[in-house]
Parts: structure tokens; C-alpha cells; sequence
């Protein structure tokens, strides 16, 4: 089941680079593997998965103990400054900072490790009440001071577009991040690539794609509905 969803997550995705005129290697699929057993990871890697991504700390870092040393683990979720540790050497990006706290706070334990570590800017592009992340006018502030930590470099933008029935309704919001992305890159910051665009969940992807996604990120429409309740 998980290798035919795949099957089908792959083809809406070279649809959607083939309607936009992108290529398919300049989209990522992360599969979001958050709250499934093992079992099911492993049979993702089978069927070629090579990118998954969790939201809890704990988990992502049982996970990666786990499977095999070849996953590119991305840690997805909000993040509190205690549970760093955890992830600061298994994750290959973090692509949840939303907060100069945070942000120190990862530079210094990437610092005790030697290693600098990549993150995304969560940006609450719809401006949800109940979401993370940084305001789009605020963005380009933020990155500029948080540029300046030794330890991590900022390659991007994120964010977690409205829960919609239709997700035509979204590309409003892909398109709004696209443009602050495009507008942060030709700033020319030191020490920020901004060669990473992280938007497109299972209900949207194929709309992000076509506005201009680097990394997607589809948990539902691979390993099927999650149940939160034990
Ligand atoms: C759970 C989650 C996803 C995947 O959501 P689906 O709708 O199941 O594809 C993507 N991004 C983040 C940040 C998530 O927490």
C-alpha cells in the first residue's frame, strides 16, 4: 500500500514540475512519518524513500537509532529549546525556527558538536492564530539577525499553508512566500543561501510544486490517516 501511494505521490509530482516547467530533481519529497510504527518506515525506504520527517524529538531521534544511516531525518515540527539535544546531531535541517531564542539556542548546541546546522524560517504567511512562525513583514529582519549566529545557516523558508477543502485556495499563500523568498535571496545576506522553499502538505502539494516548492512534505497520502488517540 505504501509503495503504490508513493507510486502515486511521485506521479502528481512530475505532473506538477511538468506544468510548471521544473525539473523533478529540484523537488524533494519528505515523507511524513510522524506517529507510525517503524514497520511502515521501513517499507517506504524499500520503495526508494530517502527523506522523512518527524515533528517530535524523541521520536525522530529513536527513529534515526533505528533505521538505516542513509536517511536524511528533517525535524518538522514546533520546537522548545530543551529537546534540541535530542536531534542536533541526527536531524539534516530543522525547518521550524521561529524564534531568535530558538535560534540561539540551536547555534550553541550545533557549537558544542562542531557542526552547523542548516535551518528554514517558519513563516506564518496566512497569519493563523493558532500557528507558528514569523510574520511576513517581520522575515527579512529576523533572518538578517539571526545570520549572524555561528552555528547555523539559514537555507530558507517554511510554513504550514490553512487547513482548506480546495487547495487552489492556497496558492494565494504559496505564491505570497515564493515572492518573499525570491525577495530575501536577492538581498545577498552573508551566510544565507535561501535555496530551499519547504511548502505542500498531502492536500496541496501539487499546487506548491507549481508555485515554486523545493521541499514538500506528505504524511497522509503516503501512510495513510493518523490516529492520535491510544
Ligand atoms: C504532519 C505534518 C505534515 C504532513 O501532513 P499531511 O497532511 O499528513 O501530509 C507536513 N508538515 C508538517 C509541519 C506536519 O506537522
Amino acid at each position: 500500500m505504501i509503495k503504490q501511494n508513493l507510486e502515486e505521490v511521485e506521479r502528481n509530482i512530475c505532473a506538477a514540475c511538468s506544468r510548471s516547467g521544473r525539473k523533478r530533481e529540484d523537488v524533494t519529497l519528505i515523507s511524513v512519518s510522524k506517529t507510525k510504527p517503524i514497520s511502515m518506515l521501513e517499507e517506504a525506504y524499500a520503495a526508494g524513500s530517502r527523506d522523512f520527517g518527524e515533528n517530535k524529538p524523541q521520536e525522530l531521534r529513536e527513529k534515526q537509532e533505528t533505521l538505516p544511516t542513509d536517511i536524511r531525518w528533517h525535524m518538522i515540527g514546533h520546537l522548545q529549546r530543551n529537546k534540541i539535544k535530542y536531534i542536533i546531531d541526527k536531524a539534516c535541517m530543522i525547518h521550524s525556527v521561529d524564534s531568535e531564542r530558538l535560534a540561539e539556542a540551536v547555534s550553541l548546541e550545533a557549537g558544542k558538536r562542531g557542526i552547523v546546522m542548516p535551518v528554514l524560517v517558519e513563516v506564518n504567511i496566512a497569519r493563523e492564530e493558532s500557528k507558528f512562525g514569523i510574520y511576513e513583514e517581520d522575515t527579512l529582519a529576523f533572518i538578517e539577525k539571526i545570520s549572524a549566529l555561528p552555528n547555523i545557516r539559514v537555507e530558507g523558508l517554511m510554513t504550514i499553508a490553512p487547513f482548506v477543502e480546495n487547495a487552489e485556495e492556497n496558492r494565494i499563500f504559496f505564491r505570497k512566500l515564493r515572492n518573499l523568498y525570491v525577495d530575501i535571496k536577492s538581498k545577498n545576506i552573508d551566510n544565507v543561501t535561501m535555496c530551499n522553499l519547504s511548502m505542500g502538505m498531502t492536500g496541496d502539494y501539487q499546487v506548491a510544486i507549481e508555485e515554486g516548492a523545493t521541499m514538500v512534505r506528505v504524511g497522509t497520502g503516503i501512510f495513510g490517516e493518523r490516529n492520535y488517540k491510544q
